[in-house]
């Protein structure tokens, strides 16, 4: 028996997967093992099977599966031809992955500021970082709203912005894949959708793996060329310069089994998520979710007064109770990024959230008993 003591300091995963290895590890082990036994490590029936099956459940004509969201964003920037003298326009509160992308084609990031409620990309800073951008004789070129801690961007005012500029739009859901806008998925908004599977993602592979969302078949079949060294009518010939990106048959497999259940994890990090904001409302910011959105809560983020976040993570550190802080630097701000233009000198919001947000666990599988344990903590913490 485990005494109360031990029980109230016994450490909690951030993110449990091992508690989903519970519930359909012996499906996933024995999926796995079938792809062993037939040897098609490389381009198996599971990739294809899973690229039809993700398309489905997104709402879109094609999926494009490949080696990581990196590679996924990085493969539509060169299936678009993204040169040297042209914007790309990204939040500054992103995963580095969002913007590292665009220097790999000689491009500019110009970075934009992000909401006060939602944490996603102001449209308003976005109309500022493309004059910003004309004024430095860039071309604007594209822009890739990024659908944080997993509620997408706005997309009502997004996509009239990049309309008016002529911009494609690149939604990064790599958090997001799952949420919907308007009632639509994630992956089916915008000219095309990049998406990970990082372990650690809400869809999550057993190791990395990402795909690409569109209605395009055009811009489709340049990818499944880019993706294979630039191939042309078979491997041996080779029409453009391309990479090795693909996303590998055991992966593909590990995938097919948690897509099954993506839909039910989605509720459940939904209903916790609401648990926690019940919780916790009167003593944080809570995050706030727009009423046409719903999020697959990759992160549960709340928001304190300012000096408050580092004391409160030391404290349920020493509780057990791990945190994450994204982000401590926005990408403006990043040594190898602060060269680049932003929307304004400052970006203000950017900057206040990277002192002010912390993430707590949250997983399809957090109980409540656990859960409450971490909301006393915080409680205890904050009146402290
Ligand atoms: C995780 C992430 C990526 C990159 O995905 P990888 O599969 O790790 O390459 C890109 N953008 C955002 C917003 C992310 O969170």
């Amino acid at each position: 028996m485990t005494s109360p003591a031990t029980a109230q300091t016994a450490p909690i995963a951030f993110i449990d997967l091992a508690a989903q290895r519970a519930r359909i590890g012996s499906r996933i082990d024995e999926a796995v093992l079938r792809v062993l036994a037939s040897c098609r490590f490389i381009n198996g029936p599971e990739v294809t099977a899973f690229e039809e099956k993700l398309a489905a459940f997104a709402g879109a004509k094609y999926a494009v599966s490949c080696s990581s969201g990196t590679d996924a964003l990085a493969l539509l920037l060169m299936a678009w031809g993204v040169k040297p003298g042209e914007a790309v326009f990204c939040p500054a509160f992103t995963f580095c992955a969002t913007a590292e992308v665009v220097p790999y084609l000689g491009a500019t990031p110009v970075f934009v500021d992000v909401k006060e409620d939602t944490f996603n990309m102001d449209p308003e800073s976005l109309e500022l970082a493309i004059q910003v951008a004309i004024a430095q004789g860039l071309e604007p070129r594209v822009v890739i709203p990024v659908d944080l801690f997993g509620q997408p961007a706005d997309y009502d005012a997004i996509l009239p912005i990049a309309e008016k500029y002529g911009l494609k739009v690149l939604c990064d859901t790599a958090q997001g894949f799952g949420g919907t806008w308007n009632n639509k998925r994630t992956g089916s908004i915008g000219d095309a959708t990049a998406t990970s599977f990082f372990p650690a993602k809400p869809l999550g592979a057993y190791g990395d793996g990402g795909a690409i969302l569109t209605d395009d078949a055009e811009l489709v079949a340049v990818l499944k060329s880019l993706r294979e060294h630039g191939q042309g009518v078979d491997k041996y010939q080779n029409v453009r310069i391309g990479m090795t990106a693909r996303l590998d048959t055991v992966q593909a497999a590990v995938l097919l089994e948690k897509l099954a259940i993506f839909e039910e994890e989605i509720a459940a990090r939904e209903r916790i998520a609401l648990r926690y904001n019940a919780l916790l409302r009167d003593v944080a910011t809570v995050p706030v979710v727009d009423p046409r959105a719903s999020s697959v809560w990759a992160q549960y983020t709340i928001r304190l007064a300012p000096g408050v976040r580092d004391g409160l993570a030391d404290k349920l550190k020493a509780e057990g109770i791990p945190t994450a802080v994204y982000y401590r630097l926005p990408m403006h701000l990043q040594p190898a990024y602060r060269h680049y233009p932003a929307a304004g000198a400052i970006l203000p919001v950017c900057e206040a959230l990277a002192e002010e947000v912390i993430s707590l666990p949250i997983h399809a599988y957090l109980d409540e008993a656990t859960q409450d344990r971490i909301v006393d903590a915080v409680k205890r913490a904050l009146a402290a």
